[in-house]
């Protein structure tokens, strides 16, 4: 979805997908070096397949935004008419390739259009089961609730493992005496407890409200006809929540690694790589700050 030019205004991605009826193909197409897909898991080396969001283009018609799945590579090599590139190195999350796609003219078969939400018969001609352009647009980004889901349930499992590993630490390290022999449990310490307390505190709360939404969104997915207004109010919550959780994991993962000392900085600890492999989750999936706005627009 993201392109090197946009990432949270999703509407204005540049990627066009041209019906070519004489073929029943869609073209799809990279009209500018901002239109270039980046970011992408797996891009760089290990996909083989893409699913890519595109901008419907036809003459005399609004563009709309459509899904459409492509070939990209076969035996490690570029298709012809793609090119992709690597990221290169990341803060974190080093087990995926993140990478860049650029398509010059690709023809896909008119079957591959994921077409839930909108369809183009063999002539061209375009239909879908949503009249209202806006609304279509934003059912459409909908599906992408389960990316949300994921990601805030990761942050708050990786939140869950750094606590636990800084709160048994606090309870077998001694530091300064009160007399002798009688060193200090750091856990016994007040402003110990006040550090990392609230933050476990806070960790079951997120927990308990992953679990419910985890539970409702099973619930209506597992509907052939679910309610669009609890559609639109799982989405909302799904977007809040997330944001709740990744920042709650940036600033508990951080505390957990500073209340371990410099044994908290060691790699074999594991709180350094929890730290960068949590970090972008404020941002991809929707960035924090774009999904608390009202009317969420981002990927
Ligand atoms: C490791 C990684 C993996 C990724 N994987 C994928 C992937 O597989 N597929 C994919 O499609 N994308 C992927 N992305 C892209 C990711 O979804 C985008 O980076 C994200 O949506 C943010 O877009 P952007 O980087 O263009 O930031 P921008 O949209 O440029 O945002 C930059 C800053 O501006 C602020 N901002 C933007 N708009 C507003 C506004 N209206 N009001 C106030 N502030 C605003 C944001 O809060 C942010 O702080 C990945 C990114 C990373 C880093």
């Amino acid at each position: 979805m993201t392109e090197t030019g946009h990432g949270s205004d999703v509407q204005s991605l540049e990627t066009t997908a041209t019906y070519d009826p004489a073929t029943q193909e869609f073209v799809i197409h990279s009209p500018t070096p901002s239109a270039r897909k980046d970011y992408i898991g797996g891009a760089a080396l290990h996909a083989e397949v893409a699913t890519v969001f595109a901008s419907r283009h036809e003459r005399r018609e609004p563009r709309r935004a459509l899904l459409r799945r492509a070939a990209a590579r076969q035996a490690g090599n570029d298709l012809p008419g793609v090119t992709t590139s690597d990221d290169g190195h990341k803060g974190g999350l080093g087990a995926v390739d993140n990478g860049r796609i650029m398509f010059d003219q690709v023809r896909i078969p008119r079957e591959n259009l994921l077409n839930k939400y909108g369809d183009v018969d063999e002539d061209g001609t375009y239909s879908s089961p949503i009249d209202n352009v806006n609304r279509r647009f934003f059912t459409m980004l909908g599906t992408l609730i389960r990316g949300r889901v994921s990601v805030g349930g990761s942050a708050s499992a990786a939140t869950e493992v750094a606590l636990s590993i800084a709160g048994r630490y606090a309870l077998k390290r001694r530091q300064f005496s009160e007399g002798p022999g009688q060193e200090v449990l750091l856990m016994d310490y007040r402003m110990h407890q006040r550090r990392l307390l609230p933050l476990i505190a806070r960790s079951y709360a997120y927990r308990f409200a992953q679990n419910q939404l985890v539970a409702r969104m099973d619930r209506l997915q597992s509907t052939d006809t679910p309610d669009p207004q609890e559609s639109r109010e799982l989405e909302g919550r799904a977007a809040g929540l997330k944001a709740a959780q990744t920042w709650h994991a940036t600033r508990a993962i951080q505390e957990a690694r500073e209340a371990c000392g410099g044994a908290g900085y060691l790699a074999e600890n594991r709180l350094t790589t929890l730290k960068g492999d949590t970090d972008v989750f404020t941002t991809f999936e929707g960035d924090n700050h774009v999904l608390f706005q009202p009317s969420p627009r981002s990927c």
